[in-house]
């Protein structure tokens, strides 16, 4: 397999191939797989290494590209003394139990793992994007905010493999609602999200349940294909 990365760099990035600022080949010349890699059917073709793709009688082209990144994120957020804030965690709401202290939802959860993909695309962070001086975020759903970075991954040709967080919390209890907040992110960034609860063992502001943190790793990832039936060399398709 040739390994080319072709999209724009942020600054300070290398290509795959380790080239600096290498020029971005035209979007028109070849196709993209962005969008079908949401298909596991078409993920497992690809993971087969496969010089040829056939899915559903359907001739992909050759893979010639294919570029994995990861990323990191860190939230946290204290506890709010307003007793009209509710706690949301993960997309879900946890009724009688305390709510953080934040502009928007303060979905702590939910905003590590929106650093994590941001910064595994090298897209900045999440107060660039959505900063806490713009009235428009004041008190929005996460979710919103999360279903956004994954157009703007998207846009770069860029899909989720997976996301992997840990909640550090002395209360509320995660276990009996993991598997709801794990279904509700997985379904927005269109890929497994997991999440595992830990305490602080008294250590800290998080050991006496001032608030709540949470750390979130991400995988993402990206493909080119030469379109079937292109007689371009592959030279020319991967910009070598
Ligand atoms: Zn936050």
């Amino acid at each position: 397999m040739i390994l080319v990365d072709s999209r724009p760099k942020p600054s300070g990035l290398m290509s795959a191939g380790g080239q600096r600022g290498a020029v971005r080949p035209k979007r028109s010349a070849r196709t993209r797989l962005a969008l079908a890699l949401h298909s596991p059917r078409t993920r497992l073709a690809l993971a087969a290494d496969s010089p040829r793709t056939r899915l559903d009688g359907v001739q992909w082209g050759r893979l010639c590209s294919m570029s994995l990144r990861i990323g990191n994120g860190f939230d946290v957020h204290k506890f709010s003394e307003d007793p009209e804030r509710v706690l949301v965690l993960g997309g879900l709401r946890f009724d009688g139990e305390p709510g953080l202290h934040g502009h928007s939802d303060a979905d702590v959860i939910t905003h590590a793992v929106g650093e994590s993909l941001l910064g595994a695309a090298g897209l900045g962070d999440l107060g660039t994007h959505f900063p806490d001086t713009d009235e428009r975020w004041r008190g929005v759903n996460s979710l919103e905010l999360l279903d956004e970075i994954v157009r703007m991954l998207l846009a770069e040709d860029w899909i989720v493999v997976n996301v992997d967080c840990s909640v550090i919390a002395e209360r509320p209890k995660l276990a009996a609602h993991r598997e709801q907040m794990q279904q509700i992110l997985s379904a927005r960034v269109g890929a497994p999200v997991t999440i595992k609860g830990r305490r602080a063992e008294g250590i800290g502001g998080l050991g006496r349940s001032e608030g709540i943190a949470c750390f979130a790793s991400a995988l993402i990832e990206s493909a080119l294909i030469e379109p079937a039936g292109s007689t371009a060399p592959i030279s020319q398709v991967t910009g070598t």
